[in-house]
């Protein structure tokens, strides 16, 4: 199995068992909330042979995961449309009412289920549906505020993520190539491709891992760069670069192979691991796939010949 049936394993079967009912949970603490993200994070850097150290930021929203927090408050707010619209005559509808009037007259504990589900609503800005509610006593249309509530933590979701990862500037080449909390569109091509599934891969984990200063030990060099370093410039890895080059120059037309070069180095090795420069946007989509099933083996090829050098720079993928 690749990548992306593990990643769809996990979001359709083992979250949904691990959170089990877990919209009636209440507020959890931040220890359980941690060791719930602890385990995603586990899951994510198995699925893509990630090392333990690798960053967090750059682990889960390589699958598209969200926080492990908005996907509980995605199972709430859902429940808590539920409960909007379930029939007045029957228990539990009945208990909400009760429990919401008491919210409403400052009588309600902080530890009751619906205190925690309005809390989760206004925390996504969603009065409207609390004001609708209470002015008609129903919210009519499900499909629409599931649609609603999924957005609306969607914007969250990734504005958190964004504003985590811009503040990591060791993470600025990853967040160039994987600027959306999507899948890698380096993992949706590995779907279509599967015998460059393992070789895909690699293209991106090494545009996952932070940008680190260290000598490089096959030519000697120093650089504040090590990934640059090797794919770009190393001597020692000339032959398999220049290869790798030349495989572009035949797979782009004239024009585009030449504009690529023209390309500033931090663009070319943004380009080189699946990312959309300014120039890349330029090229079409069938010349785009073309040119990554091509690096996907020479990168392979060389990572081959320096994997051995990004352990010594502690970035173990484990093969
Ligand atoms: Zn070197």
């Amino acid at each position: 199995m690749n990548s992306i049936t593990n990643t769809i394993i996990w979001k359709r079967i083992v979250l949904p068992t691990a959170l089990y009912l877990c919209e009636l949970w209440g507020q959890l603490t931040f220890a359980e909330t941690r060791m719930l993200a602890q385990t995603q994070r586990y899951f994510v850097r198995f699925v893509l042979g990630l090392d333990k150290r690798s960053p967090t930021d750059s682990c889960t929203s390589t699958v598209g995961l969200w926080y492990i927090q908005g996907l509980i408050d995605k199972f709430k707010l859902l429940f808590l449309g539920r409960l909007f619209r379930a029939n007045s005559n029957t228990t539990h509808k009945q208990l909400f009412t009760v429990r919401l009037n008491q919210l409403l007259l400052g009588e309600s504990d902080k530890r009751s289920i619906t205190y925690d589900l309005i809390k989760t609503l206004i925390k996504y800005a969603m009065h409207s549906f609390l004001e609708s509610y209470m002015d008609d006593l129903y919210i009519s249309d499900k499909k629409l505020s599931s649609k609603i509530v999924k957005q609306s933590i969607e914007i969250r979701e990734e504005n958190n993520w964004k504003s985590s990862i811009q503040s990591r500037p060791e993470l600025c080449r990853y967040y160039e190539i994987q600027n959306r909390l999507s899948i890698h569109r380096l993992l949706r091509l590995a779907v279509v491709y599967l015998h460059l599934n393992y070789k895909l891969l690699v293209m991106v984990k090494l545009g996952s891992i932070a940008i680190k200063d260290g000598q490089c030990s096959l030519c000697g060099c120093y650089s504040t760069d090590v990934v640059q370093h090797l794919i770009l410039y190393c001597e020692k890895l000339l032959d398999e670069r220049n290869n790798m080059f030349y495989r572009i120059v035949d797979v782009l037309p004239v024009q585009e192979s030449v504009r690529f070069f023209q390309q500033d180095d931090s663009d070319i090795i943004v380009a080189l691991l699946g990312g959309i420069t300014d120039f890349m946007q330029s090229v079409n989509s069938d010349n785009w796939r073309n040119m990554m099933c091509c690096l996907a083996d020479h990168k392979f090829h060389l990572y081959g010949k320096f994997k051995g050098e990004l352990s010594e720079h502690r970035f173990n993928f484990g093969h």
